[in-house]
């Protein structure tokens, strides 16, 4: 699950991060409001607003503006909210903005020089291990960074049975070029960070800039953060975090159906029970010639219901130009499928794309019958191969 960065902020604050301050609001009213507050509250006179959309790069897509008194936190915000923002990590469309974060200015001139930090922490797959990922060189794309100066980014590894040490705080804030205040600041900070990312169950917490201020305190100024799914049962809190506007509608409606659904950019739909078998399937389209429009497991009971319901769910992407069914009978019997899909289909009316299915296992010879007798277009495939070659023939 993806969170704002306003909630990933509040998550870092309440494990004693530091964090660059804000107030997150729906209208340039609530956004004045919230800028006099914050004034109060910190002595900011400057506010920055920030477009609140699950997308990186709002900076550059001019979803993050400084404010320099009330009236221009009025009109940057009316600007702002409801704009489609587009980034480089959006789609061409862009995402609707609906909330915005009023944030104090935190980039105040002053005794030093303000410095922009990158420093994430994620699971490093390969040594099975958490670490924290860090750079000098931040508020850039960390992806440019690592193509083009790779020694600039620095990596520390988590010992489980340690958490992070001392001496590992204090080589960050070394490698990052830091002394004094700014040092023992910064030791605090990814200490409480990597606190944070451990005590919530994230798959990524990812600060890109952190600051060092012009008077050497160390703040969070951005956050992107991801709470690993599995692990949202021991959060119940946070579940209502999640912003489904954010999300692919039909995924959301595929999860609340209890599929597996993920949404593809080809045209070819798939109905596959397991994971497994649906990556192979996938993997044989694309080696005949096409392109999956979906990853879809309809999991182990592939009855009628089920059927309809994965059907309706792949038939919404309006790319779907051939839908193939490809169901392995173990526990579940493929004359019980065929039969699920017969029906499902007489109970959709008219499905205007061809259909394509391959049932193979426990009584799969009655199961061809049945499609083939069926008097429906739907035809049957015995080989994979065969059902990934029909695919291509159907779409010619
Ligand atoms: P992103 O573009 O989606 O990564 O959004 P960020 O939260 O990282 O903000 C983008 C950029 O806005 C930062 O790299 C900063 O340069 C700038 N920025 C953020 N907060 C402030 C602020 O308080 N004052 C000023 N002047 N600039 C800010
Ligand atoms: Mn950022």
């Amino acid at each position: 699950m993806n969170l704002h960065e306003y909630q990933g902020k509040e998550i870092l604050s309440t494990f004693g991060v530091k964090i660059q301050k804000g107030i997150v609001v729906n209208t340039p009213q609530e956004a004045v409001a919230a800028a006099k507050k914050l004034t109060e509250e910190t002595g900011t006179g400057w506010h920055v607003l920030k477009a609140q959309v699950h997308a990186g790069g709002r900076g550059k897509g001019g979803g993050v503006k400084l404010a320099k008194n009330l009236e221009e936190v009025e009109s940057i915000a009316d600007q702002i909210i409801g704009m489609q923002l587009i980034t480089p990590q959006t789609s061409a469309e862009g995402k609707k903005v609906h909330q915005l974060l009023v944030a104090e200015d935190v980039y105040y001139p002053g005794e030093t020089e303000t410095s922009e930090f990158y420093i994430s922490v994620l699971l490093n797959r390969t040594s099975g291990r958490n670490m924290i990922m860090y750079s000098t060189e931040g508020g850039m794309d960390i992806e440019t960074v690592a193509e083009e100066t790779p020694h600039l980014i620095f990596t520390e590894e988590i010992d489980p049975a340690t958490g992070m040490l001392p001496f590992q705080a204090r080589r960050v804030a070394f490698n990052l070029g830091l002394s004094g205040a700014a040092f023992k600041d910064m030791t605090k900070f990814v200490t409480a960070l990597y606190t944070a990312y451990d005590k919530s169950d994230a798959s990524l917490f990812e600060i890109n800039p952190v600051l060092k201020t012009s008077d050497n305190k160390i703040l969070a100024v951005d956050a992107k953060v991801t709470i690993d799914d599995n692990a949202l049962f021991r959060h119940k809190d946070y579940l209502e975090l999640r912003d489904i506007r954010e999300e692919n509608p039909i995924e959301v409606e595929a999860g609340a159906l209890g599929l597996n659904y993920v949404d593809l950019d080809g045209n070819v739909g798939c109905m596959v029970n397991g994971a497994g078998l649906a990556m192979a399937t996938m993997d044989l389209i694309k080696q005949a010639g096409g392109e999956p429009a979906n990853f879809l497991d309809v999991g182990g009971t592939a009855d009628a219901a089920r059927v309809e319901a994965a059907f309706q769910i792949i038939l919404k992407d309006p790319e779907v130009k051939a839908i193939l069914i490809n169901i392995f009978g173990g526990i579940v019997r493929c004359d019980r499928v065929a039969q699920g899909v017969i029906d499902a289909y007489k109970n959709m009316g008219t499905i205007n794309v061809p259909i394509i299915v391959r049932l193979q296992g426990t009584n799969a010879d009655i199961a061809k019958e049945l499609i083939d007798n069926s008097g429906l277009d739907v035809q049957s495939a015995v080989e994979f191969q065969e059902a990934a070659d029909k695919v291509q023939t159907v779409l010619a």
